[in-house]
């Protein structure tokens, strides 16, 4: 299941300009570094990255993962006005999205950071030794400052894994299917994937996510192992395999996704 499939959903589609028909292959212009525009929305001017693209056929407005940022991405060779209105069209949406970011949330003493179904305040402890443990309700980081993110991010990882890998070969057994291999990774694109030889992978940014969450994205993945697609049939094996409601795991997805890309 792809996040930008699910950010597809939300863009305005209806305002974009007619495709054009792609013209004879040329030599690779070369590309301006991204530059920051301001969009008036009822007076409120709304920065947006503005880019061109080799691969964009249209132009359209993108949510940056990570930063939150909005980014209007254009073909090389599309007029730079053409752009520019596209994105002044759309200026109540870019304002919606901008309201709706939240910032970074960096990995460091101090920062709350939901651990599945509870937040926890994370403390860096430089006077111990061992790694990192929770203690009375909080996330406890030994060792040194500059490590203290790398350390949290693999204990995190571990934690999700150890979870997703007892959900996967339950539910995988529940009809009669084998899990291979199972990997966590910091992927900002899948929340969730499915490899034919039966290895699934999963986002370790799931462990920010509610428990019933993690326990669709599983069932979703286990689903795949006996359907390579999206059709009514794999929906009704993933809602079987699911403890909690599926739509409303999609919609908590949908909403809160981005969020969980902005912490660490
Ligand atoms: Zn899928």
């Amino acid at each position: 299941m792809s996040l930008f499939d699910s950010l597809r959903d939300l863009l305005p589609g209806t305002a974009r300009p007619k495709r054009r028909t792609p013209v004879a292959a040329k030599p690779k212009p070369l590309l301006p570094p991204p530059e920051a525009i301001t969009v008036d929305h009822a007076g409120v001017p709304l920065v947006v990255m503005f880019e061109r693209s080799a691969k964009a056929r249209r132009v359209s407005l993108r949510v940056d993962q990570r930063s939150g940022r909005v980014r209007l991405v254009a073909p090389p060779r599309m007029a730079r006005e053409t752009a520019l209105g596209f994105a002044r069209a759309q200026a109540a949406w870019i304002h919606g999205r901008t309201l709706r970011q939240s910032p970074p949330v960096p990995f460091a003493d101090g920062a709350v950071i939901p651990l599945f179904d509870t937040p926890h305040v994370v403390r860096h402890r430089p006077d111990r030794r061992g790694t990192v443990w929770i203690e009375d309700g909080a996330l406890h980081v030994a060792g040194r400052a500059e490590h203290l993110s790398r350390r949290l991010h693999d204990w995190l990882a571990g934690e999700l894994r150890a979870r997703v890998s007892t959900l996967a070969h339950a539910k995988a057994a529940r009809i009669d299917r084998k899990v291979t291999r199972i990997t966590v990774r910091d992927t900002a694109t899948q929340w969730g994937s499915c490899a034919r030889a039966g290895g699934l992978s999963f986002s370790t940014r799931l462990i920010f996510a509610p428990t019933m969450v993690v326990d669709y994205v599983v069932a979703h993945e286990v689903a795949h192992l006996v359907h390579a697609n999206h059709g009514p049939q794999f929906w009704a094996l993933t809602t079987k395999l699911t403890d909690g409601d599926v739509a409303a795991c999609r919609a908590w997805l949908r909403r809160n996704g981005e969020r969980l890309m902005r912490l660490g």
